[in-house]
This record gives C-alpha cells, sequence and structure tokens, in this order.
C-alpha cells in the first residue's frame, strides 16, 4: 500500500500570500517565514493588514480564484493518483485553497483553517495540530502505507525526514546545502521519475 504526501504552494501552486500580495498590490503581505521565523506573529500581522485593507474572506476567495495551478501540475497530478493514494499536506487554510483545489480536480488535502466574522472579516486562524505534516506521515506508516513524500521548503523538511523517501521539488539553493540526502527535481517529469524510484527502492 503506498501513499504519496505532497506539498502544496511551491509544489503544484503559486505562493499563495506572494500571490495575493501581487494581485492586491498589498507589498506588506510579501512577508514569510524567512522574515518572521514566529508563525503566530507572522499570521497576526497577516489578518491586521487584511483588515486594515478590508478585504473580507469573499474579496480573498475571488482574488485566488483567479490564480491557477503551476502548469502542467493538474496533469502531473492525475497521472500519479492513477498509481497512488496522494494526500496533500499544507500549511495552507482551506478558505484559501478552495478555489485552487477545484481547478487541481478535488484531491484531498490537511491543512488548517480561518475563522471570520459574520461580516466575513477573518478574525482568527485554527492551526488542526502542531507539525501536522510530519504527523500525517507518521500516522500513516502505523496505517502500514510505505509513503514517499515531495516538497520544495524548509517547513517540507521533517516530512520528507519522516517518510520512507523523500525528494525536493524546486527547492532554494540553502535547502538543497542542507539536506543533500534528498534527491532534488525542477520540473513534473522528474519528479514522477523520482517517485516512482523511491517506492522501487523501499521494495516490498
Ligand atoms: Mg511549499
Amino acid at each position: 500500500m503506498q501513499i504519496v504526501c505532497l506539498d502544496l504552494e511551491g509544489v503544484l501552486v503559486p505562493e499563495i500570500w506572494i500571490e495575493f500580495a501581487n494581485k492586491t498590490g498589498i507589498d506588506e503581505l510579501r512577508r514569510t517565514t524567512r522574515d518572521e521565523p514566529d508563525y503566530d506573529r507572522l499570521m497576526r500581522y497577516r489578518l491586521d493588514i487584511l483588515a486594515k485593507h478590508r478585504h473580507g474572506l469573499a474579496d480573498i476567495q475571488q482574488v485566488i480564484g483567479s490564480l491557477s495551478p503551476m502548469p502542467g501540475a493538474r496533469d502531473f497530478l492525475d497521472g500519479l493518483r492513477e498509481h497512488y493514494q496522494v494526500v496533500i499536506l499544507s500549511d495552507t487554510f482551506y478558505e484559501f485553497a478552495k478555489p485552487l483545489m477545484r481547478q487541481l480536480g478535488w484531491p484531498t488535502l490537511f491543512c488548517h483553517s480561518l475563522e471570520a466574522d459574520a461580516e466575513g472579516v477573518v478574525v482568527d486562524y485554527h492551526l488542526r495540530m502542531p507539525d501536522q505534516k510530519r504527523e500525517a506521515v507518521r500516522r500513516f506508516k502505523e496505517l502500514n502505507f510505505q509513503v514517499v513524500a515531495a516538497g520544495d521548503s524548509y517547513n517540507d523538511t521533517a516530512m520528507l525526514g519522516e517518510a520512507h523517501g523523500g525528494i525536493l521539488f524546486r527547492p532554494p539553493e540553502n535547502v538543497v546545502r542542507e539536506f543533500p540526502q534528498y534527491p532534488v527535481t525542477r520540473d513534473y517529469d522528474a519528479l514522477r521519475v523520482e517517485i516512482d524510484r523511491a517506492f522501487a527502492a523501499i521494495g516490498g
């Protein structure tokens, strides 16, 4: 029994906050975990800015609805799902991801959620659990799945380490340097080859 765990942003879709900043021209929303490592502070900052610009959930979803998955992502994912169970493990929020999930054919997504008030203003966020990518892989292994995981960045490395096989997809150079144990892929054909190879290496 084989399951592929994929990161979402940077692997199948663009970075949602960055694209949202591009579309709306709100440069303050370009801040990422690289600028502010404290995730809670970063999210409070983002929610304050959304409120300041009076962007409610409906506006945000409309902007995100104008985004597209990365070219070739849908075909890659469909092909993968013919051969493996696939679960997307992401640190985004269901409310943000929904318009992109539609374009990807509604694959299974484990992520987090946002809380909006009656006017649709986002007032809070809820992490389903800490370190959920790694925890999900650990639980799939307990369910007797062989797990291969792929992601692009630091927030994926715990998941890659927990899986039987880990693969990087279009990672930044510092991640490549710090995690030389993982093969690096830069297009979907190469990623698929590495996924097949990783399962073959696990055997059984
Ligand atoms: Mg990513």
